[in-house]
């Protein structure tokens, strides 16, 4: 293949990455969006297959390994785990990078840019690598990824930082020495887990579009030393869009960027007192299907606002049909939409449009909470951290200052989960014990369906 038709391959690959990622800001058009990315990358690896002169003995062997080892991960992942598994395919992305260019620094003498970009693959690479693991521990609550905040962390940080800095411009001036890139790695590794190991796990959702923003960055670098626009291209798309999405996710925590890194977050589970709990929970009130059906008949308005417990119990199809039911008997539905509920962003939106429920009732948090005070009821479904009133109130609390949707400002509030468990955040909600509150115990799915059925019947 000419180099021409190599590069024009690349420009349309390109133009199909940017054209799909436009696609995948509406959820309407996503799904085509996506087909143009996977369009793209089918063009941008077969152009760079045939144009290369590669050895296909070794390429096959991987593709059958790799897809293998994805089709068992795929199978064996629910979707409340997506998180993780997003996680690790980050670090994966950052350590594929680190070693293409280490293999290249290896084979091939780099001018000036190239072993720039040789030292800045090592260094996010490792640090993407490291941290994507922790950042999987963490989700998956392990107990070796309980958060670790050693004495003058901040320092050690630096330091290491400092150290990378240092191997790569010596490096650049002795680039015969390819121990160096190595040595680089290592403490870029050491790096990323300190740097994600002291992070807490409330914040993780940030923690993890913030590594798949660097797996961008590390393969931008790798293009630059394999001179590989396409990667180049791609590598940087997925860089930014990384980014703008921390930035998102930021905003949708009250955190800044340099709080969520360098700040004491939120653990996984914080330490509260058996009789805290108790004291708070003295005065919680519970219900039934049947009372909420009672509640619901009356009502003229009604906010869903579905959290991780509707994911685990898969009530999104229960859910859809008890709007169809409301909605018939003439009560305005609408859905209050948490940017970080669930386990990944937009999770909730996925789960609610795989149930075909219309796009133009879900609301996001701003537009909800507005009009909170003229909701008669409002069902909160296996949602948690991101309807504790804890966040406006508490300074110590490890959610204080995220944005919550105000349910507790409805008329009445049904909070269907199985128990008074903390959610994510490992805190407890004050809002159980709240006098609007009434809690209906049960799986998020049984309860919808017994509810729907108490008010077909009743
Ligand atoms: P949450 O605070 O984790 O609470 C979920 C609740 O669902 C739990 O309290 C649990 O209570 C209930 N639940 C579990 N299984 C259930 C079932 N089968 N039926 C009914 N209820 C069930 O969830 P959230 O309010 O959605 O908040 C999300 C949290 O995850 C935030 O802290 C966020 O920071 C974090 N996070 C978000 C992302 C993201 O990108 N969206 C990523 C990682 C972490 P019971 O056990 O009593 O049923």
């Amino acid at each position: 293949m000419s180099p021409a038709l190599t590069d024009l391959a690349y420009l349309i690959a390109s133009v199909l990455f940017i054209v799909g990622l436009k696609g995948l800001s509406h959820p309407r058009t996503a799904v085509r969006g996506n087909l143009y990315g996977a369009l793209g990358m089918l063009i941008a690896v077969l152009a760079t297959m045939v144009s290369v002169g590669l050895d296909f003995t070794w390429i096959i062997l991987g593709l059958l390994v790799g897809t293998g080892v994805g089709i068992w991960f795929a199978f064996k992942t629910p979707m409340t785990s997506m998180p993780q598994m997003v996680a690790l395919l980050n670090g994966f992305g950052g350590g594929s990078s680190l070693l293409v260019a280490g293999v290249e620094f290896a084979q091939h003498p780099q001018n000036a840019m190239g072993l720039i970009a040789t030292a800045v693959s090592g260094l996010i690479g490792a640090v993407t690598i490291s941290g994507s693991f922790v950042a999987y521990a963490k989700l998956e609550e392990m107990k070796i990824a309980r958060d670790l905040r050693l004495p003058g962390q901040l320092f050690i940080n630096g330091g290491l930082l400092a150290l990378c800095l240092l191997l790569s411009t010596w490096l650049f001036f002795q680039p015969h020495l390819l121990f160096l890139y190595w040595l680089i790695v290592a403490v870029a590794l050491l790096l990323g887990y300190f740097l994600v190991m002291s992070i807490g796990g409330a914040d993780m959702p940030v923690v993890v579009s913030l590594l798949n923003s660097y797996s961008g960055m590390a393969a931008a670098a790798t293009g630059f030393v394999l001179s590989n626009n396409v990667l180049i291209i791609s590598g940087a798309l997925v860089g930014a869009s990384g980014i703008i999405l921390t930035r998102v996710m930021c905003v949708a925590m009250n955190r800044s960027l340099s709080n969520v890194l360098f700040g004491a977050g939120a653990g996984g589970g914080a330490a509260v007192s058996k009789e805290e709990v108790d004291a708070a929970y003295a005065s919680v009130k519970s219900t039934t299907a049947e009372e909420v059906a009672m509640l619901l008949d009356v009502a003229s308005r009604v906010v869903i606002i579905p959290g991780y417990g509707m994911a685990v119990s898969q009530a999104q199809h229960a859910v859809s049909d008890l709007t169809e039911a409301l909605v018939s008997k003439q009560i305005s539905v609408e859905f209050g939409i948490h940017p970080v509920a669930g386990r990944m962003p937009g999770h909730m939106n996925v789960l609610l449009a795989e149930a075909d429920i219309p796009y133009e009732l879900l609301k996001d948090m701003d537009q909800i909470n507005a009009t909170m005070e003229q909701c008669d009821v409002a069902i909160v479904l296996g949602a948690n951290d991101v309807v504790n009133p804890q966040a406006r109130q508490a300074t110590n609390s490890p959610i204080a200052g995220m944005p919550i949707i105000d349910v507790d400002k409805a008329r009445t509030v049904i909070i269907i989960k199985r128990s008074l468990s903390p959610g994510f955040a490992g805190i407890p909600n004050p809002l159980f014990a709240a006098p609007n509150a009434l809690m209906l115990y049960g799986d998020g799915r049984h309860a919808v369906v017994e509810i729907l059925n108490a008010l077909r019947n009743g």
